[in-house]
């Protein structure tokens, strides 16, 4: 059964009574069990749905849904899968006590992988769910794969239980579906011949295979379970000339890069990153791959587009790894905008000085950095850090900081979002002569 949240205005559900607090049993016959269900069963054209209205009411649908109209519900968000394994380098086991709960569940579930892209182990699928899988065609799936030799990957996920991936992506892509990998790189676990082992059964899945990830094990203050080596830039250097050597040859026979180090690697490396090309379609870029490659050419692409504002003094928080890739992005800015910046990279206090990453600052870090840092006519922070909600990972709200900060905050992806609408931050007059 799955529960309706919202019934879309004029839209079939609403046509047919159907409410918020509705449950959806069984659609022709099928029971719904999840969101999966509920999206697959309903693309045929003739429908009989079992619903139980909020005041207890059973009801029997009869549809005839026109083609390409869609039933017009949102769902409650589905309970989520567990994860069974136990990482070392887990980000959860190296979040600090005290945040909110959801920061703290460790899902592992394939259909957020294929609703959402969210990666997931497969660890815990059972047979059902493999043929679920192949029933409903959920392709492409994200895997976390970090290792296929089995002694290893067992050692990796902590749980000797695991199931052999080999075993489970062969049945999957026999079956038609496709993925994109990710392998976390632990030094003395899974760099080495278990690297090269590893990329070579993923290469042996072909075209099934669509991607490949390598991301440097990430640890905060509180990583309490890693036992591993620590990485560092030696090993950041061999690991990307290890998916250069594989990307040579995957450009060459089948025409992209297929594996990639992620954007971490390159900074750890101290190496420059490639071009956006380099990354075809994007695919990993909520895995920090390639990301700032694509900031580059955004900004690039579209400073020129720009208003000039004039000599306003803007404040950019960032993250330590990202503050010396800003000088080049900033003065291209400020050469069309004429507005000057001042870079003010921000350590994290909440995770510690392991994690740089800009995505991962907090509240009270960039609270702190505001107030001390002097007065400007605006700040620009990280978008990535906020949730849909305004809050931080510490549980400040962006709306706190605003309060307390004496001078105008923004959210910012990539400079251009907020700097192109002026008005969103001067007064109406200036914003006006801006545009001009
Ligand atoms: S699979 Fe590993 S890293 Fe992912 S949530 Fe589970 S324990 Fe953490």
């Amino acid at each position: 059964m799955v529960r309706v949240s919202r019934v879309h205005p004029d839209s079939i559900a609403a046509e047919l009574g159907i409410e918020p607090g509705t449950e959806l049993r069984s659609v022709n016959g099928r029971e719904i069990a999840d969101f999966l269900d509920w999206e697959f069963l309903t693309a045929e054209d003739e429908l009989v749905i079992d619903a139980r209205l909020p005041d207890g009411q059973d009801v029997v649908y009869e549809v005839e849904r026109p083609e390409g109209e869609t039933m017009g519900v949102d769902l409650e968000p589905p309970s989520v899968r567990r994860c069974a394994n136990r990482c070392e380098f887990c980000f959860i086991e190296g979040l600090p006590k005290g945040l909110r709960k959801p920061l703290y569940i460790r899902d592992d579930d394939y259909r957020l992988s294929f609703a959402y892209g969210n990666f997931a182990t497969l660890s815990n699928l059972k047979d059902r769910d493999i043929e679920r899988i192949l029933e409903y065609r959920l392709s492409p799936l994200y895997v976390s794969v970090h290792a296929t030799p089995w002694e290893a990957r067992k050692k990796l996920l902590n749980n000797p239980r695991v199931p052999n991936i080999l075993e489970q992506l062969t049945r999957l892509t026999g079956g038609g579906i496709q993925f994109h990998g990710q392998m976390v790189i632990v030094p003395g676990l899974n760099d080495g011949d278990v690297l090269e082992q590893s990329l070579t059964d993923l290469w042996s899945f072909g075209e099934a295979c669509l991607s490949v990830a390598m991301v440097p094990v990430g640890l905060t203050q509180f990583s309490h379970l890693y036992t591993g080596k620590p990485m560092d830039q030696a090993k950041a250097l061999e690991l990307l000339q290890i998916s250069e050597r594989w990307a040579k040859r995957a450009i060459h026979e089948r025409g992209h890069a297929w594996v990639y180090g992620s954007d971490e690697l390159y900074l750890l490396a101290g190496r420059d990153l490639p071009p956006v090309e380099h990354y075809g379609d994007l695919a990993q870029i909520e895995n920090g791959v390639g990301a700032i490659s694509a900031l580059r050419d955004r900004v690039a692409t579209h400073a020129g587009e720009l208003p000039w504002i004039g000599p306003i003094r803007v404040g950019v928080v960032t993250g330590v790894s990202m503050a010396p890739l800003m000088p080049e992005l900033l003065d291209r800015i400020a050469a069309v905008t004429g507005v000057e910046f001042t870079l003010l990279p921000t350590e994290n206090s909440l995770f510690g000085p392991t994690t740089t990453t800009a995505g991962l600052l907090v509240g009270a870090d960039i609270r702190r950095t505001l107030e001390s840092a002097g007065d400007f006519d605006l700040a620009l922070i990280p978008a990535e850090c906020i949730n849909g909600d305004g809050i931080f990972l510490d549980d400040d709200r962006f709306d706190r900081v605003r309060e307390v900060v004496p001078f105008p905050v923004h959210p910012s992806y990539d400079f251009i979002d907020v700097l192109s609408e002026p008005e969103r931050f001067l007064s109406r007059d200036a914003a006006i002569v801006a545009a001009r």
